[in-house]
C-alpha cells in the first residue's frame, strides 16, 4: 500500500510517475489526470474518463480472476485426473445447464481450467473454472 503525494489517497499496484519531475511516484488516477491535463482535457471530463477506466479495470480484474494460471491448472489436473467421478452442485451461465446432482466422469482439464466432463445423462458440457461447482464422488 502506497500513499499518493498529490491526492493523499492510498493505492495498491504500480504507481505512475509524475510528469512534473519524472520521478515522484503518484497513484494511477493522478497519473491519468496529469496525462489528460497535458492533452487539454477539462477536469470534469477527466473524471468521467477515469470512471470509465475504473469500470474497464474492474472487468479485466473479473476476467483475470476467472481464469487460472499454470500452477492452478496443474493443481486442477492433480485434483481431477481423467476418470474422476464428480457430482454437479451448481452450473450457471448456460441456457440449458446440466441439472444439479448429475454425476459425471472427468475427461481432462483445458487451458482455461474448465473440466471436460462426460455426464451420465449423455451430455458433455464443460464445468467452468471458478463459476460452476462440483464435488468429487468417493
Ligand atoms: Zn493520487
Amino acid at each position: 500500500m502506497k500513499t499518493c503525494p498529490i491526492c493523499g489517497k492510498k493505492y495498491t499496484g504500480y504507481p505512475a510517475v509524475s510528469r512534473t519531475d519524472n520521478k515522484t511516484e503518484i497513484c494511477p488516477d493522478c497519473g491519468y489526470r496529469q496525462a489528460l491535463t497535458a492533452a487539454g482535457i477539462k477536469p470534469e471530463v477527466q473524471e468521467a474518463i477515469l470512471a470509465q477506466i475504473h469500470q474497464s479495470e474492474h472487468h479485466i480484474q473479473t476476467l483475470r480472476e476467472r481464469f487460472p494460471d499454470e500452477d492452478e491448472i496443474s493443481e486442477l489436473e492433480k485434483k481431477y485426473p481423467p476418470g474422476t467421478r464428480i457430482r454437479l452442485i451448481k452450473m450457471v451461465d448456460d441456457i440449458n445447464p446440466v441439472p444439479a446432482g448429475t454425476l459425471g466422469t472427468v475427461d481432462g482439464v483445458d487451458s482455461t481450467g474448465s473440466l471436460l466432463v462426460t455426464w451420465d445423462n449423455g451430455r458433455s458440457l464443460n464445468v467452468l473454472y471458478g463459476i460452476d461447482e462440483v464435488e468429487i464422488v468417493k
